[in-house]
């Protein structure tokens, strides 16, 4: 195929919009607050050069917040992105199945809010609720710490905390099934996310994680856990940062290769996107906190071709050189997705 006629076929992929599932997007509104219209000046350029659809927009509470001031934080983090995402007359944030709908169709890049570890709650059931009320649609019950719910999977291939979830945990599971708010497996501990497919019956989803079969960690997920996810017909969402345990082999065909892994052992409907894109944020963080994250968690490594949103069309163009059909590439970026949000939202 010639160059313009790769680049027709990816306007044309990308028309309908991309979703990504996973962005630490109200963070940094946050971190920004003083700031005058940071989502329209510094993200929805990539979001329109990357053909964004929908985002995942991640509640997510740095350490240096808990316990007191979690729940004041996640509830900024939500009031800065409805008021960015209004003042940009762009973006919408989106709850129910049909809202995304309309956002794509109107070509608005339209969030989906999603919590990754309920700090916010504490372990206060109630809070769930108003959460939801507040248009919380996905929920992760950790992040790699330990909480109220639960434990998290480490960046190391055996170590993580052999319990499961907490009663808590166990009734925040139950209560999300009862309100239709969708359960998240990324970076639980391989003991509560045994647990929680038990607890459940509808679709579970992993908005952002890799296979252990090329980077081994507890924080991604084995095969066995990849066929848990396809029986109950979930969607597996491919992260942009642990691909690799090493710089050099993280690159767009390692990218590839996971999708190519999970599509192999649950089929093509089961793959989504998660980029987790974190450069920004990264970047923007003293050599201190990077040396701290690093002893703590990992080093992450960054595809240098897949950075953030505006690169989304770099991995459109790797999937059409690997081969896969037009089918196939819409059901990746975009369609797997929303048959799920059609299922439960
Ligand atoms: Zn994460």
């Amino acid at each position: 195929m010639s160059h313009v006629s790769i680049e027709h076929r990816v306007d044309r992929l990308h028309a309908g919009g991309i979703i990504d599932m996973h962005f630490d997007l109200p963070m940094d509104l946050y971190e920004k607050r003083t700031q005058p219209d940071v989502l329209a000046t510094e993200f929805l350029p990539e979001f329109k050069a990357g053909g964004m659809g929908l985002i995942g927009a991640a509640i997510y509470i740095e350490d240096r917040y808990l316990p007191e001031r979690g729940l004041q934080v996640a509830l900024d983090q939500i009031a800065r992105l409805y008021t960015e995402a209004e003042q940009s007359k762009r973006c919408v944030v989106c709850r129910t199945h049909k809202e995304i709908s309309r956002a794509l169709d109107s070509k608005k890049v339209g969030f989906l809010i999603t919590m990754e570890g309920v700090e916010p709650l504490g372990d206060d059931l109630d809070l769930l609720r108003a959460f939801c009320e507040l248009g919380v649609r996905v929920i992760g019950l950790t992040h790699a710490r330990t909480n109220a719910a639960g434990h998290g999977g480490i960046f190391a291939a055996s170590g993580s905390s052999p319990e499961g979830l907490t009663p808590f945990g166990r009734d925040l599971v139950r209560e999300c099934e009862k309100l239709g708010v969708m359960i998240d497996l990324a970076h639980i501990n391989p003991a509560g996310f045994t647990e929680v497919v038990d607890l459940t019956t509808k679709p579970l989803i992993v908005s952002h994680t890799n296979a252990r079969k090329f980077y081994d960690v507890e924080r991604n997920i084995n095969d066995a856990q990849i066929k848990m996810i396809g029986q109950r017909r979930g969607v597996i969402g491919i992260n942009s940062v642990l691909v690799s345990p090493e710089q050099k082999g993280s690159t767009l065909d390692c990218y590839v290769d996971h999708i190519e892994h999970v599509a192999s052992l649950i089929g093509i409907d089961c793959v989504g996107i998660g980029f987790d894109f974190f450069e920004f944020i990264y970047r923007q963080w003293p050599e201190s906190k990077k040396k701290w994250v690093a002893e703590k968690l990992t080093t992450p490594h960054f595809i240098t071709d897949l950075t953030n949103h505006s690169h989304a069309r770099n991995l459109t163009r790797k999937l059409i050189e690997r081969g896969f059909s037009d089918d196939d590439i819409e059901k990746i970026l975009r369609e797997n997705w929303l048959r799920i949000f059609g299922e439960l939202l």
